[in-house]
């Protein structure tokens, strides 16, 4: 968390700083501890300030913010943070503040509630080296059926596992892989290398299906409270959730299994028995 969906909304709803000049960047003191960052705040300051955003844009995770420097700043929310056009829920957690040249327009804040956030500025060679195709796999919403079945037939991890390598496919998290399964009636302990190509062809439509719903929905807020979009609302998917969260519950979609909550690789799996077959029953 935030997954895919969530950073997405948090990125359309930047859009307005698009075109706008950055006048300041502030690092705002606090007894926490720093967030993972470079270059230093001095340097970041000194590339930062006087360019203006040629665009907002997710990579996988992250957001990023393309200046006319050609420089990015790479936003990583990580589990608790927030990139923000209004208040911030504190100014304990404010990590970083920028401030632009229009009048009227408010400042952007990253606030991380636990510091596990990061952010960087990275010239276009640094962005390719950190988070390029060679570090990230493709886009969930836009890795192929096949490009996914070549990434994993061999593998002998499960499926749910390999679903949330980044490596792999990009922007899966732990939410979407159990509801991802779930809609494409997979067992998420089933290895990938048993898995047919015709499953992996519902994975892969049932992952774009999920994540543009969720997209629509602005992303799932759940009650930990954590994820807002960039204009502090709630997320709405949290309610079209069919298995995550729901242990014990009736499944949504068979009416005759209750929702299993499994543990995969320290992560909670949640699955139906019933709808949800090891794929050589499929
Ligand atoms: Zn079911």
């Amino acid at each position: 968390m935030p997954e895919l969906p969530e950073v997405e909304t948090m990125c359309r709803g930047l859009a307005p700083v698009v075109g706008l000049q950055i006048q300041t960047v502030r690092f705002p003191k606090s007894h926490l501890c720093d967030i993972e960052m470079s270059p230093s705040k001095r340097v970041f300051r000194r590339r930062a300030e006087g360019r203006s955003v040629t665009g907002v844009r997710r990579i996988g995770k992250r957001v990023i913010i393309d200046l006319d420097s050609c420089d990015s700043v790479v936003f990583e929310p990580r589990m608790t943070g927030r990139v923000l056009l209004t208040e911030p829920p504190d100014r304990e957690h404010v990590r970083a503040v920028f401030g632009f040249m229009e009048p009227d327009v408010p400042s952007l804040s990253f606030w991380s509630s636990r510091g596990l956030s990061t952010l960087h500025l990275l010239t276009p060679e640094r962005l390719a080296a950190v988070i390029g195709p060679d570090r990230l796999g493709p886009d969930a919403l836009q890795i192929t059926a096949d490009q996914l079945c070549e990434r994993l037939r061999t593998s002998r991890r499960p499926v749910k596992v390999a679903l949330l390598d980044q490596k792999v496919v990009a922007g899966i998290g732990n939410i979407y892989a159990s509801e991802i399964l779930h809609r494409a009636r997979l067992q998420p302990e089933t290895l990938c290398h048993q898995i047919s190509r015709r499953s992996w062809r519902r994975i892969q439509s049932e992952t774009v299906a999920v994540l543009l719903e969720a997209i629509q929905a602005k992303g799932s807020t759940l009650r930990d409270g954590n994820y807002r979009t960039a204009s502090d609302e709630r997320g709405g998917f949290q309610d079209r959730h069919r298995v995550y969260g729901r242990e014990a519950l009736p499944c949504l979609q068979c009416g005759r299994g209750f929702i299993r909550r499994i543990v995969q690789a320290q992560r909670s799996t949640y699955f139906c028995p019933v709808c949800q077959r090891a794929p050589t029953s499929s």
